[in-house]
């Protein structure tokens, strides 16, 4: 049988000579040449001042929450659809996130939500584009403007795309990354904060590494952090930002395709191809299956799986995480767009190294049970 999963990357440019280059030269840890050369190439990317490398994508939201000093009595606007690493770092601090929902369409943050969330304890919007879709910044940037807000940017989705015309990774105070092997840009875990501001990237260095002082090392004026990446991770990330076009027109050629071969099914919706700002870059290829048909989407996934077709589930929402709940956040509250992604939608593989006659495999195979079942 076939087997295909629901991703894998491509490791076949200079990851390996770089590795070998950290080992014949002894240098594994953080303090190595690649970890400086990783962070350059982000902050080309992205345009931006100032990069810093830390250990993943989870704790870059941590640092821009502790580097922004937001902390109690303070909220933050954040989509409910999302992963919990952005809830997560604003409750870390002792801050309270504050929900909207998702637009069903682009499957991001419902921008219209935002104003009505504002008072007089909001402290940042937190931005999360959605797999391969941006969110529209302008918007966004016009009302943190407006109430004098932050935007914390998780760009974790969105290497190498643009919201018209500009980097995604270039709009928040600060802007975060993850490189995580299913990322457009992976080093097996890793992460990057971006910003501009010269004493915002010197405290995410020292929220980074225990807040080590430049002036008498071993005197902390803060309890920081061991977040830092080694060497060994930057390494694969060089490599990997040395191909990132190509990463990303293979991402679109396998979202078209998708599209293509499914574009018959009426029970599905597919996602947007492009918004009159962006191109969609495919971080993942979701389906959502209509909430007319009468289907659940865990014994889908799991027919699927029994044809060696690897597929993953939306995410949860944020506001019905149980984590969250237990500590009294959102009570009673309603999102339904977002409620009817995590309960209808996941998505297909979506590996770099998918060929046509896997996306064929899977459409095929995806309408054959679609069939039987309903
Ligand atoms: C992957 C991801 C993260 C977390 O990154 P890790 O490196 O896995 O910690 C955060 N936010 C979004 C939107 C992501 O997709």
């Amino acid at each position: 049988m076939r087997k295909i999963a629901v991703n894998e990357p491509d490791l076949s440019g200079n990851e390996r000579d770089y590795l070998n280059e950290c080992i014949d030269s002894r240098w594994i840890s953080s303090e190595g040449q690649f970890v400086k050369q990783f962070e350059i190439g982000m902050a080309k990317l992205t345009q931006r001042e100032y990069a810093i490398a830390v250990a993943n994508g989870s704790v870059a939201l941590d640092t821009a929450m502790l580097a922004l000093e937001i902390g109690v009595n303070d909220e933050v606007i954040m989509p409910t659809f999302t992963i919990i690493s952005c809830a997560a770092a604003i409750v870390r601090v002792g801050a309270k996130p504050i929900l909207v929902d998702a637009d069903p369409d682009t499957w991001n943050m419902d921008i219209e939500q935002i104003e009505k969330k504002i008072t007089s304890k909001t402290k940042a919007i937190m931005v999360v584009h959605i797999y391969g879709l941006p969110v529209d910044m302008n918007p966004i940037l016009a009302l943190a403007k407006k109430y004098g807000l932050y935007v914390i940017e998780d760009a974790a989705e969105m290497h190498g795309q643009t919201c018209r015309g500009i980097p995604c990774g270039a709009f928040g105070d600060i802007s975060t990354f993850s490189f995580y092997p299913n990322k457009h840009v992976t080093c097996g875990e890793g992460g990057m904060v971006l910003t501009n501001n010269a004493m915002l990237a010197e405290r995410c260095k020292k929220i980074r590494n225990l807040f080590f002082d430049a002036e008498r090392k071993y005197i902390h004026q803060e309890i920081g952090y061991n977040f830092r990446m080694t060497n060994l991770q930057a390494a694969v990330g060089v490599a990997q930002l040395e191909r990132i076009s190509q990463t990303i027109e293979k991402k679109r050629w396998i979202g078209r395709r998708y599209t293509e071969f499914l574009s018959d099914i009426r029970e599905i919706q597919l996602p947007k191809e492009k918004t009159e700002y962006a191109q969609n870059i495919y971080w993942v290829y979701g389906i959502v299956i209509s909430e007319e048909k009468d289907i659940y989407i865990d014994d889908l996934m799991k027919k699927l799986g029994e044809k060696g077709i690897g597929t993953r589930h939306f995410f949860w929402c944020m506001h019905e995480q149980p984590a969250l709940k237990k500590r009294g956040l959102f009570l009673n509250e309603r999102y339904p767009i977002a409620e009817k992604l995590a309960r209808k939608g996941f998505y297909l593989p979506s590996g770099i190294t998918l060929e046509e006659e896997d996306i064929r495999y899977v459409t095929d195979t995806l309408k054959k049970v679609i069939q039987e079942m309903y």
